[in-house]
């Protein structure tokens, strides 16, 4: 196993657990198959475990895990704050308390703000008191390091990794989102400021292995290095300093024999120039599939009624290539999961981000287009749902 340095430089594992996908049964986990899992990636140096309040289960099961096993001590947990249920300063306590208690431990690793959406969100929770609870945590060793994860733009990405003193944060990043999300330039933001960033989603959920074009796998498959297609896309991400762990929710042995061969394996540089220029024709053979060729470079940005012009269109261009479900949840979470909305609906069609954009898409006529696909009932009803509640 390669290690990288945290913060504080301690290693930690290239290859983080990602324990949100546990396999399950009737709904439960299965708790015999997980902890064979964690255990052989254990033995082979995996030493980051991630999960959250939310992950049905997923807490209690990873405690549970760790502690037959005797195992706590040698391994980080990372585990999330479901910030967007807080209403007062003693929730934040009793939800820690909760998370202690299912992972069956008296401190946490790595503690992040959930899906931290934008800076507002953030001065919210500053107003109930979150930095005097986290810097007491922090004292009392209760929880040792503080960061945040994040699916949105990369210009608010930069705006939240100014917001605080943060210990590290965690990104989806991927060969497909080098220019969505937060991205190379988020990912280079924090790296220059020193922050360890943790990159969830390395293979979209999975689809960079299973949905892939037919034009895509040949390249891989006539390739004279001979890689798997989740190899392809963690050794694109590895051969990247400023990635310090990326996080695979593995569920079988299969999968994580592979996976840790490959980060056993990959080093900075490796990775060439002709393995980039392959994978940038794989990324356009996928991209041929996709109904709008917008790159993701946010020239059109920012518009005056905050629209997320590239998310949207990342979003509609998944429909196509990995389903409805998919592109809708990644539509709720970079447009609706936030007080103020960024959705294409919001569009007045002023034409202003047209001027910019050097793929001369026809923004304001993809923007409806998009809208009729991603923003049907569900959409409303999950607005109504954060407003209602408040929960932004
Ligand atoms: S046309 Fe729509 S998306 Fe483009 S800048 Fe104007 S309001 Fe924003
Ligand atoms: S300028 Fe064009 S290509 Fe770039 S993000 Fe905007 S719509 Fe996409």
């Amino acid at each position: 196993m390669n290690y990288r340095k945290d913060k504080y430089g301690n290693n930690l594992s290239i290859l983080g657990y990602g324990c949100m996908r546990f396999s399950r049964a009737a709904g439960k986990i299965d708790i015999d198959k997980a902890e064979q899992e964690i255990m052989a990636a254990f033995r082979n140096g995996v030493n980051y475990y991630d999960t959250a309040y939310v992950y049905s289960g997923s807490e209690a099961a990873l405690g549970e895990i760790l502690e037959r096993n005797h195992i706590r001590e040698q391994v980080a947990i990372a585990t999330k704050l479901p910030h967007y249920l807080i209403r007062t300063a003693d929730s934040m306590e009793r939800y820690f308390q909760e998370q202690l208690k299912r992972l069956r431990t008296n401190y946490v690793d790595y503690y992040l703000m959930h899906m931290l959406t934008d800076v507002k969100t953030w001065e919210r929770l500053k107003s109930l008191g979150i930095i005097e609870w986290l810097e007491q945590k922090k004292k009392s060793g209760a929880i040792r390091q503080v960061g945040f994860s994040y699916h949105g733009n990369s210009d608010m990405f930069c705006q939240l990794t100014d917001a605080y003193n943060w210990d590290f944060c965690q990104i989806q990043y991927n060969y497909m989102d080098e220019n969505t999300q937060a991205g190379r330039r988020g990912l280079q933001y924090a790296a220059e400021k020193g922050l360890p960033v943790i990159i969830m989603e390395p293979l979209r959920g999975g689809k960079l292995v299973n949905n892939l074009p037919r034009e895509a796998k040949k390249l891989f498959e006539t390739y004279p290095v001979k890689r798997s297609p989740a190899a392809w896309a963690f050794c694109w991400l590895w051969n990247q300093p400023e990635v310090t762990c990326v996080l695979s929710g593995m569920n079988s042995l299969d999968m994580i024999e592979e996976n840790v061969k490959t980060a056993s394996e990959i080093s900075v540089g490796e990775f060439g120039s002709e393995e980039e220029k392959m994978l940038q024709k794989a990324v356009q053979a996928i991209n041929a599939k996709m109904k709008v060729r917008c790159t993701g470079c946010g020239y059109c940005m920012p518009c005056p009624k905050n629209v997320d012009i590239p998310g949207t269109f990342a979003a509609y261009n998944r429909c196509y290539s990995e389903g409805k479900r998919a592109a809708f949840m990644e539509y709720f979470m970079c447009t609706g999961m936030r007080k103020t909305s960024s959705a294409a609906s919001n569009c007045i069609e002023c034409g202003k981000c047209e001027q910019h954009c050097p793929q001369h898409i026809e923004i304001r006529k993809e923007l409806k287009k998009a809208r009729r696909q991603l923003e049907g009932p569900m959409y409303k009803i999950g607005r109504k749902i954060i407003s209602l509640f408040k929960l932004y």
